[in-house]
């Protein structure tokens, strides 16, 4: 057993975990906080400044989380701050138009050139729930067609898992959302075109819209194959159906203009979240004029928002998209591609079985040799080899996502000082891998 940078008990985060549990369900406000795919503590974190955190007892971690991807230029960057604090001193919420929610959907649509009209939400769930919505009541259909492995929020009719066979109605993932629900949503293998055809092909005229993650990140990093996500668009194209690419997660994260920079393929309808809120609760979906035409009030399909456009959140959201210039992604992306390459070299030099996927920078790595194409062969992966590097790059103070199933993400921030305290992390996690049993 190598030796641990830190003593691995992390009494403060325990009692406020065994605090947090006694008023709320699991002691977390989002399931994967509550580290139950890897077991032991979760942190609680007091600070964030730059590319580390720090915890309720003290210690330091380079971050490789980023708040799931919103915080691209790290923690506490000094202009988002002070844009922030000029805009909370001028009040917190009007529940009218202000000049800051245009400004960001000027600053959104003027990057990504598909978004012709955005409406602003608050989170990624209410942002596909509502273009589901919008789809629905465009196409006058009900149908919804997803991929295993995608995650869209915690909407119900896309929280839906298939059954066996490739084109399945979708039983409820859990409980609270009825047969009805979910009988509406089909799900398909990921980055199977044959599927998705044969589906449309099952239901003429029934299917609203497709809808995917650009490049998902939901079942750790599994891009689309080249020509599935056109494949997709031309599929809708030819049946009616709406294309809707869901980036949450990689929109202004892998480009400038997100996954549509990197493959250029045109959506009627998009997501957006994360990077767009500048580590506040704002988020967008939007596209084809002709389609947000139909939201209320220009047209019939309903949906609204107390703090829709809030004003503190539009002003972080608008101040981090300022400084994420060309340079800024430049940065981002090599720093990926120097941690990726350390990851590998580490885990190679153990003779651990590996495939680390990326998505510009994007990246995680699967416990697998065999390239991950869809949800189920990221399911064959040796989970167990990524508990046991969880663990011991915690506790050399390197804090990754507590599950095998998630993108790893970096900031603007992490310098050569981060890098080289994951460098040095790295052979004792590769070597707890090798040794991991399950
Ligand atoms: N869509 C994608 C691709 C996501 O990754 C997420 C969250 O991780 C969501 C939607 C839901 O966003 P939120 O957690 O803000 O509701």
């Amino acid at each position: 057993m190598s030796e641990l940078a830190y003593p691995y008990e992390a009494p403060a985060s325990q009692a406020l975990f065994d605090r947090a549990a006694a008023v709320t369900p699991g002691g977390v406000n989002s399931p994967v906080r509550a580290f139950r795919a890897v077991g032991g503590t979760p942190r609680f974190m007091v600070s964030g400044s730059g590319p580390y955190l720090t915890d309720a007892d003290g210690r330091e971690y380079v971050d490789l989380v980023c708040s799931w991807g919103p915080m691209i230029l790290g923690h506490a960057h000094p202009e988002v701050i002070a844009a922030v604090q000029e805009a909370v001193a001028r009040g917190t919420s009007f529940g009218t138009p202000a000049e800051g929610e245009v400004a960001l959907a000027e600053a959104m649509v003027e990057r990504v050139a598909p978004l012709e009209e955005v409406r602003l939400v608050s989170s990624g769930t209410e942002a596909t729930m509502s273009a589901i919505r919008l789809a629905r009541g465009f196409t006058q259909r009900t149908k919804v067609i997803k991929f295993a492995g995608c995650y869209h929020g915690h909407v119900d009719s896309l929280l839906a898992a298939a059954g066996s066979g490739v084109a399945t109605f979708a039983l409820p993932d859990t409980p609270g959302v009825t047969g009805a629900q979910a009988s509406d949503t089909i799900v398909l293998p990921y980055n199977d075109l044959e599927a998705v055809h044969a589906a449309l092909a099952a239901h003429p005229g029934e299917i609203a819209c497709v809808i995917t993650e650009a490049s998902p990140g939901n079942m750790g990093v599994v891009p689309p194959l080249p020509g599935f996500n056109q494949g997709l668009k031309d599929a809708c194209a030819a049946n009616g159906a709406l294309f809707v690419s869901d980036e949450v997660m990689t929109g202004f994260r892998t480009s400038r203009a997100g996954w549509y920079g990197v493959e250029g393929v045109v959506p009627d309808l998009m997501t957006f979240g994360k990077v767009m809120g500048g580590g506040f609760p704002a988020a967008a979906f939007g596209g084809r004029a002709d389609v947000m035409a139909h939201l209320a009030p220009a047209g019939p399909v309903y949906q609204a928002g107390t703090l829709s456009g809030n004003p503190v959140a539009t002003a972080a959201g608008l101040a981090q998209l300022r400084l994420l210039d060309d340079a800024a992604y430049e940065k981002v992306d090599a720093v990926s591609a120097q941690i990726q390459g350390l990851v590998t070299e580490a885990l190679a030099k153990e003779g651990v079985a590996h495939t680390l996927q990326t998505a510009s920078n994007m990246f995680s790595v699967f416990f697998t040799d065999r390239p991950v194409r869809n949800y189920e062969d990221a399911k064959a992966q040796e989970s167990f080899r990524f508990t046991a590097f969880f663990h011991s790059l915690l506790s050399h103070g390197v804090y990754l996502p507590p599950s095998s199933f998630e993108s790893w993400f970096v900031s603007t921030a992490h310098d050569e000082r981060a890098v080289q305290r994951i460098a040095d992390a790295l052979p004792a996690a590769a070597r707890a891998a090798a040794e991991a049993t399950a």
